[in-house]
């Protein structure tokens, strides 16, 4: 406390009014407070105000609340010379310090005269605040009146506004016209405040804005960075800047864009090992750190380039740090710089560097797509869900004689579109197409088409086919590969008449051959002949037996071939059938066991019964063939219906522990001359395709339920009634 303090006047109100014409200035520039919105242009215009109308007012200070302290916003009257108003304006004034800072405290106007200059008028206040007072006084009259009003706006403190007087018995404004008056100051300070974060909102969304707008139209990586970095440098008080990347995989910073400022000064982040960067603790904590330049922090580059101060941003996509936005300036830098206007821009540049990283990286798997597919010599199609085709390798352009295959109408939809007939060649309808097929679930090898060139000439096609499914399991689209086997077609052909020819040329004898062998046979068993001759007519019979049953499957498939393979349906009880089979194979059988199981003693079937008992012989034979001694064998007959139509139908299942089917085995084995590779017991790879042959003939299917390693089981429906077809 200062002597002076104690003649702080107790104000008292009086009843005297300001002139009319101080009224009128009073007004006027009232109204013209409340009408400036900046606070650049309001500030000096309030203080101005008040040393133009009030005659003995020396000066006036306006201090305002910022972050916790008072600080001088402006002044007018005050004779401070540049370097002073610089140190003035530093000044910070907690409660209870300085006149204003008593206002504050004690909030209420708050009026100090005294003799002896302005120091003392201030009364207690930090050391640095009383060097500047002092400084103040030594400019000021030594009689001096300072009244300190505070500010509000509603409930809230905003600021002190400072006035001094020369007069000593200053009474230029009354009591209660200052309350009057600073309350019509505080309310335009707190609308120019208000607009200002208006205006600074809207500034950080137009920047954001831009910032979106030079990222979106960006090229490619360099050219976002270099736009990005042009406009935040046009939004902030930063001189220069630079954008850095950061290479997860090297755990470096690599410099990708500059302005205003040297590479050279840049080198050190260029490319060393991030932790050995300025920005490390950015990068790893992805924070940002705005700061005076520091030797220590390996910035002498910089320092060496006139730059004081940095602001390191953090780029950011989710919580991982893709770059670093570097922005160089002097020291005002750490003070000016808006972080909130700023960070959000970060985080768009961050996310549009992972989304271009992204996106570099799927082309580069795209090319290496792309180059596997080209060099494959087989043809290869991919189509999306609708059918519509989204690949084509130069190979199935070339298979399919093709320049440009149609990647927009579905191939559904145009079962001609490339001439596949099947290989007797009727046109294909959309649900044959290998597409279609695939689209359905269907997977396919070696699905057989053939595509009849305008010049009447065939080629054929061997197709494999999938769905391709996404983690849901959904059908997203199709995969087919498919190659020409017109050379194979062709040699398959002139096989299959050969073989028919020889077939037919090879039973005749071979028939004789047989009945002649089963009468020598019969008669040297019936007369006790030398055991080794019976021994070898047995072995002659039954290899000439075996000879004559492949015969038989030859002509067979040449029989199909022409057409020519007529069934002779007639009412067949199935377990009798079945029995009488397995009491055929079982002296072949060995020590393994044949059982049957039948739901009822009578499973009557229409059927050609011949030519049901090949199939049964032939899925027993194999059976017995591929599964190991000692183990068992049973055949299952049981009443069902026919999936599609509900009629009435018969099962019957042939059920070996042999080795067992592998799933990609299981269509193929039922191909003409398949024979699956490895181990390989007699046979020409018949059996299987005139199996179904002959039960698709009568309307039925056949197929395999197997586990590998667990044997296989022979599926076999037959409809009950004759189908008319
Ligand atoms: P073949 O038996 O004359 O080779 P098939 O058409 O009867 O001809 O059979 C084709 C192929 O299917 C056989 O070569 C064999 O690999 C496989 N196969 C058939 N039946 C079975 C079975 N019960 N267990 C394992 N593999 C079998």
């Amino acid at each position: 406390m200062t002597q002076h303090q104690q003649e702080m006047t107790e104000i008292t109100p009086t009843t005297r009014a300001i002139p009319v014409e101080q009224v009128r200035r009073w007004m006027q520039a009232s109204a013209a407070w409340l009408a400036l919105q900046e606070s650049e242009r309001l500030f000096p215009a309030l203080v101005n105000s008040f040393v133009e109308i009030a005659p003995t007012l020396h000066a006036a200070i306006l201090w305002l609340m910022t972050t916790g302290s008072l600080q001088p916003a402006k002044q007018a009257g005050l004779p401070l010379s540049k370097p002073l108003e610089e140190q003035w304006k530093q000044i910070k004034l907690r409660s209870g310090e300085g006149l204003a800072g008593l206002a504050w405290q004690r909030d209420t106007v708050i009026q100090q005269h005294g003799e002896h200059g302005y120091r003392e008028l201030q009364g207690l206040a930090s050391p640095q605040a009383q060097a500047i007072f002092q400084a103040l006084s030594d400019l000021l009259p030594r009689s001096l009146t300072v009244t300190a009003a505070p500010l509000r706006a509603g409930n809230q403190f905003i600021g002190v506004l400072e006035l001094i007087s020369t007069d000593n018995n200053s009474r230029e404004i009354e009591l209660e016209d200052l309350e009057m008056i600073t309350s019509i100051v505080a309310a335009a300070i707190r609308n120019a405040q208000l607009y200002d974060e208006i205006r600074r909102s809207h500034q950080r969304l137009k920047a954001f804005d831009a910032v979106v707008t030079s990222i979106s139209t960006a090229a490619d990586l360099p050219d976002l960075v270099q736009s990005v970095l042009t406009v935040v440098l046009e939004l902030t008080p930063a001189r220069s800047g630079a954008l850095l990347i950061f290479d997860p995989a090297q755990e470096r910073l690599q410099l990708s864009a500059y302005r205003n400022i040297a590479p050279t000064a840049l080198s050190c982040f260029d490319q060393i090992p991030v932790d050995a960067s300025p920005c490390a603790e950015v990068v790893r904590y992805g924070q940002p750190a705005i700061r005076p330049l520091l030797h220590e922090r390996g910035e002498q580059t910089l320092i060496a380039a006139g730059i004081t101060a940095a602001a390191y941003l953090p780029l950011l996509a989710g919580g991982t740090v893709t770059g670093v936005l570097a922005l160089f300036g002097d020291l005002e830098l750490t003070s000016n710089i808006d972080k909130d206007m700023l960070m959000p821009i970060c985080n768009q540049v961050g996310f549009a560097i992972a989304n271009v990283r992204l996106y570099e990286d799927s082309q580069r798997e795209r090319r290496k797509l792309h180059t596997v597919v080209e060099s494959i010599a087989e043809g290869v199609l991919l189509c999306d869900r609708h059918g519509r085709l989204t690949l084509a390798n130069q190979a199935a352009h070339e298979l399919l004689e093709q320049d440009n295959l149609s990647f927009e109408t579905p191939l559904a939809s145009i079962p001609d579109l490339y001439e596949l007939r099947d290989l007797d060649g009727n046109p294909l309808t959309p649900d044959d197409l290998p597409f279609t097929r695939a689209l359905r679930g269907d997977t396919f090898y070696d699905y057989r088409l053939m595509r009849r060139r305008a010049d009447g000439s065939e080629r054929f096609f061997s197709f494999t086919g999938a769905p391709a499914v996404n983690e849901q399991n959904e059908i997203e689209g199709a995969v087919i590969t498919f190659r020409d086997i017109t050379s194979n077609q062709k040699v398959q052909r002139a096989k299959d008449e050969f073989l028919a020819v020889a077939a037919h040329e090879l039973r005749s004898p071979l028939a004789a051959v047989r009945s002649y062998a089963d009468l020598l046979l019969r008669r040297e068993q019936q007369r006790e002949g030398d055991p080794r001759d019976i021994h070898g007519l047995t072995i002659l019979t039954q290899q000439v037996a075996h000879m004559l049953r492949l015969v038989d499957n030859l002509l067979d498939v040449s029989r199909l071939d022409a057409g020519q393979f007529d069934l002779q349906y007639q009412q067949t009880n199935l377990v009798t059938l079945a029995q009488q089979v397995i009491d055929q194979q079982r002296p072949s059988a060995g020590n393994r066991e044949l059982l049957i199981e039948s739901e009822t003693p009578e499973l009557i079937v229409a059927c050609d019964a011949v030519r049901i008992r090949q199939v049964l012989t032939n899925l027993l034979n194999n059976a017995i063939k591929y599964s190991p001694a000692e183990s068992v064998i049973s055949v299952r007959l049981r009443h069902t219906l026919l999936p599609a139509s509900n009629s009435p139908a018969a099962l019957i299942s042939v059920s070996d522990q042999g080795p067992g089917i592998p799933p990609e085995e299981r269509e193929r084995v039922f191909q003409r001359y398949y024979r699956a590779p490895g181990k390989r017991a007699e046979g020409l790879g018949l059996g299987l395709y005139l199996s179904r042959e002959i039960v698709q003939l009568h309307g039925g299917q056949i197929w395999i339920e197997s586990r590998e390693g667990q044997g296989s089981t022979f599926m076999v429906l037959l409809p009950i009634e004759r189908l008319q077809r």
